[in-house]
């Protein structure tokens, strides 16, 4: 089965609201393995509208249409679809019936502009509207199904709950689309790709690259029944992991931080950080997990020289010498951190998030970490370049700094 959703709505147009129904009544489909290949958007205009319904019955079984249901001015969508196929309105005691009720169950008088709710297509099925005003409304038309139900998420949802996906879920072969989310740090977007070409090239599973700040998501899809579904995603993430191995670092919602803060707490290991360029980003992350307290111990901020001598106690000599954004203070600071809190490991960043700032020698996007625990110091250099802007270099100093905890707890 095809289908396809129409949002109504110019908010959605000027971009004053995000089109979140959509998403849902799509991920809501891919779970009953109905296939989307369009989507539109079309502003509170009764001819755009028809134009949007028909060409959706041109291509698509099912459409499913959400916003302009309401009782104003701007709300034209059921005045529209019907005008599209023909249908006359008609007033329908029973939805006028819950609308009054509606009313009076919460104290207030239904004003006369909320009966337009009323008018109903003629052949049309009324969609029960336990959270509002609005029905929704369901037409079958030459083998087409239209649904039409209100704007407002919290209404929509239990009309798609308690009657759309009932209704679909009867006339569907009972095949899902269900995905996987193999998260990967370490390697831009298209080194990541090239590793895995034949894999995207493949149809089942499909494997499909997102490129995100500091990080890669390949989505491995899979459509067939609920155990098929199972064995190909299996599969496709064994390929994927065996390509990429200590790359990937999590599935679906997990965050880095998430990991890091796993194998922290598992093997019992404290952590203390001591950052410049990121001002306490490091910290910030490795604290928003839930249990943090049960690592982390210490963040220190040492922008300026002297609190990376006084506060840390990086030798003002190798501050002279090689500068602060070098790796030797990158490496004092780590172990610095680490010998002031008593720490399995610590942590530490320094480097040039700019716009300014920069010299040919130490440019803009140039960092060091560093990281010492009871196996020695190390360090990273790092070359963002200026492109990312300085939020950009900021995250993606952290982001390094955490996949060199994550490779370093996965040796220990
Ligand atoms: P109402 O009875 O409230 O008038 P309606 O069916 O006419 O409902 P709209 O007027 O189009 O719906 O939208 C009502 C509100 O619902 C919008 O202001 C917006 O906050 C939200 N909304 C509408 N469409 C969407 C959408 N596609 N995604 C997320 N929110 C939406
Ligand atoms: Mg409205």
């Amino acid at each position: 089965m095809r289908a396809e959703i129409i949002s109504v709505g110019t908010e959605l147009l000027l971009g004053q609201i995000v089109d979140t129904n959509a998403a849902y009544i799509a991920r809501e489909l891919a779970e009953l393995g109905i296939d989307i290949f369009f989507k539109q958007t079309v502003g509170d205009n009764p001819g755009r509208i028809q134009d949007a319904v028909r060409l959706a019955m041109s291509r698509a079984d099912a459409i499913i249409m959400t916003g302009g249901l309401g009782p104003t001015e701007d709300d034209l969508t059921v005045e529209a679809v019907a005008a599209a196929l023909g249908e006359e309105l008609v007033h329908n005691q029973e939805v006028a019936v819950h609308i009054k009720r509606f009313f009076e169950t919460r104290g207030r008088v239904p004003p006369d502009s909320v009966f337009k709710q009323a008018l109903v297509p003629r052949t049309a099925q009324v969609i029960p509207n336990a959270r509002g005003t609005a029905p929704g409304v369901h037409f079958d038309r030459d083998g087409h199904m239209i649904f039409m139900m209100p704007g407002v998420p919290f209404e929509m949802d239990g009309m798609m709950r308690d009657y759309v996906l009932p209704h679909l879920r009867e006339r569907t072969t009972g095949a899902v689309i269900r995905s996987v989310v193999l998260r990967v740090t370490g390697e831009g977007e298209s080194a990541v790709e090239a590793r895995i070409k034949d894999l995207i090239r493949g149809t089942s599973p499909t494997v499909a690259p997102y490129a995100k700040l500091g990080e890669v998501h390949l989505r491995v899809t899979a459509k067939g029944s609920p155990e098929e579904v199972a064995g190909q995603l299996s599969r496709g993430v064994a390929l994927v992991r065996e390509r990429l191995g200590e790359l990937v670092y999590g599935t679906d919602s997990e965050t880095l931080e998430d990991v890091v803060a796993g194998m922290l707490t598992s093997k019992r290991l404290t952590i203390a950080v001591a950052e410049s360029c990121t001002g306490g980003l490091l910290a910030q992350r490795l604290t928003n997990v839930p249990g943090s307290s049960a690592y982390f111990v210490e963040g220190v901020v040492a922008y300026s020289n002297d609190a990376k001598v006084d506060v840390v106690g990086v030798d003002p000599g190798l501050i002279e010498t090689h500068g602060a954004v070098s790796a030797p203070v990158a490496e004092a600071m780590a172990e610095g951190i680490r010998a002031r809190v008593r720490t399995d490991l610590g942590v530490s960043i320094t480097g040039v998030a700019g716009p300014s700032g920069g010299t040919a020698e130490k440019p803009v996007g140039l960092v060091f970490i560093g990281l010492t625990s009871s196996r020695g110091v190390l360090h990273r250099r790092l070359a963002f370049g200026s492109e990312p802007g300085r939020q950009g270099i900021r995250h993606l100093a952290s982001q390094a700094a955490l996949n060199l905890i994550r490779l370093q707890l996965l040796r220990a």
